[in-house]
């Protein structure tokens, strides 16, 4: 029998089992499977960790290199990255049932794009100069904060993961990297070729395991670290959240979302569809900025169901290392076993469901509902999964209503031709992100966030460097005060 891959910690610069010397199966959601053991990593592993961080960060020379350098270490790293794409990109698409169209042909080219993009952006960016009127210059400069803890999720494991180190390393940080436990191998595999790019060792750690009782917990409570980056579910967000609290570590938190997506009758009703259908089924709906919450103009709501449910039985499902796969399976038993869950209430909620249902083994259809109720549980929870639900509406007013009477607010989308009311519209709609007439479209440069329940802070340029450094003013005295005032 061949043995089956390792993937361990990468500690200081080591490659390392964990102290206890526990694994645990790292199953394909595919063959539902293991292909892999990973390394069962304890609060010791990550105590490990962090302390190998804060050396690195204490001792240098990463904190106090200069841009330049540290940035062609992030380009170098970039290169790798496209150079391994194809492993890297597998890596995810075995972890978490990912097509590899999407792993290797989107997340991959992203996450190298997230450390060119964050290296650039420290290098070029400038603080502020603000010369005084009483004989003092003061200027603000950004100092790296320390040791970052980064959590990740699992639905883009290493585009996720690389929108929190980037930056974290292009401002000078160290950091702890946690994956999420059922997509442990890119992180790894990351590690490695930061250290073959040249980043020096405790620079970028990599711990694996779970989150509450082992090192994902240890992390969040452990007084040496700095910053904590978090994405997942807002019950996990509110626990990270207040272990944070007592050490008073600054969180960023990017959490769940249930997007509104608000189509109106002057629309251009194919965008409309593709998008929609973009919005709501890729990665299986396992995305936060899903548009799980479709509201459409009754005009057209007859013409537009027909149109989507079409495109949504027309996408294929199957082995997501086959190319010609739209949509995997879900990514684990237990997310599978939660998204069937709410297949089961459409029934008792009051719900048709237009096309859907279980698929084979942890897959499910992709699937349109219409007929909940405001307060059905389709309508209000995020599901995570390929399950849409829909409802009509008559005015603008009623829509925007519809669509911020929710807990979350990560993002919407609005489709229309009146420029106009595309702008009316995204002002009024509580949301981190607005698109108009398109979905997934990224700036790095843009705030990237949600309000309410989808989080705390915001992520993306500027304010990734807010978060990432300890923001500093210095006030220098240019002129005794009292030659200030002097004639001549
Ligand atoms: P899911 O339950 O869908 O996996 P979570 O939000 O719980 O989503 O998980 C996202 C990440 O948070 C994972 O890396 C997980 O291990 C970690 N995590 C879960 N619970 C905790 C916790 N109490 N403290 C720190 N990290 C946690």
């Amino acid at each position: 029998m061949p043995t089956m891959p390792f993937v361990p910690h990468v500690i200081d610069g080591k490659e390392v089992e964990s102290l206890a010397g526990g694994v645990f199966d790292d199953v394909d959601p595919w063959t539902r499977a293991p292909w892999a053991q990973v390394a069962l990593g304890t609060g010791e592993d990550a105590e490990l960790a962090v302390a190998a961080a804060r050396r690195a960060f204490d001792d240098g020379p990463w904190s106090r290199m200069g841009f330049a350098e540290r940035g062609a270490v992030l380009h170098r790293l970039a290169d790798l990255m496209t150079a391994s794409a194809a492993e890297l990109g597998e890596a995810d698409s075995r972890d978490m049932g990912k097509p590899l169209v999407d792993s290797v042909g989107k997340d991959v080219p992203r996450a190298a794009a997230n450390f060119r993009f964050f290296a650039d952006h420290a290098r070029l960016a400038t603080g502020q100069a603000l010369p005084m009127d009483t004989g003092h210059h003061a200027y603000s400069r950004f100092e790296p904060a320390g040791v970052v803890a980064a959590i990740a999720p699992w639905n883009f494991p290493l585009m996720l993961e690389t929108w929190k180190v980037a930056p974290a390393l292009a401002w000078g940080n160290t950091v702890v990297l946690k994956p999420a436990e059922d997509t442990p191998t890119s992180a790894t595999l990351l590690a490695r070729l930061a250290l073959e790019a040249g980043m020096p060792p405790g620079v970028l750690n990599v711990v694996q395991g779970f989150g509450p009782d082992a090192p994902g917990q240890a992390l969040t409570e452990s007084p040496q670290v700095d910053r904590i980056t978090f994405t997942g579910e807002s019950g996990t967000g509110r626990i990270i959240a207040r272990a944070a609290a007592a050490n008073l570590t600054p969180v960023s938190l990017e959490l769940g979302g249930k997007g509104a997506n608000l189509v109106f009758a002057d629309a251009d009703l194919d965008n409309a569809v593709g998008w929609g259908i973009a919005a709501i089924f890729s990665n299986s709906g396992q995305v936060c900025l899903a548009g799980s919450r479709l509201l459409v103009q009754r005009p057209v709501l007859e013409e537009f169901l027909s149109r989507f449910v079409e495109a949504a039985q027309a996408l294929r499902i199957g082995n997501p290392l086959d190319p010609d796969t739209q949509l995997g399976p879900l990514a684990s038993q237990e997310h599978h076993a939660k998204v069937s869950g709410y297949l089961d209430l459409v029934a008792s909620e009051g719900g048709t469901m237009l096309t859907g249902g279980p698929g084979e083994g942890w897959a499910v259809q992709p699937t349109v509902v219409t007929g909940v109720r405001a307060d059905a549980r389709l309508w209000c929870e995020e599901i995570f999964g390929p399950v849409v639900t829909v409802v009509g509406f008559d005015t603008e007013q009623e829509a925007v209503a519809l669509a911020n009477d929710s807990r979350f607010g990560l993002n919407a989308m609005v489709f229309t031709e009146n420029l106009s009311r595309a702008h009316r519209v995204s002002a009024a709609l509580r949301a981190g992100t607005v698109w108009v007439n398109c979905f997934f479209i990224r700036d790095l440069r843009a705030p990237f966030g949600g309000v309410g329940d989808s989080g705390v802070g915001r992520e993306g340029g500027d304010f990734s460097r807010e978060f990432f450094t300890e923001p500093k003013a210095v006030v220098m005295e240019i002129a005794a005060a009292s030659d200030v005032w002097r004639d001549g």
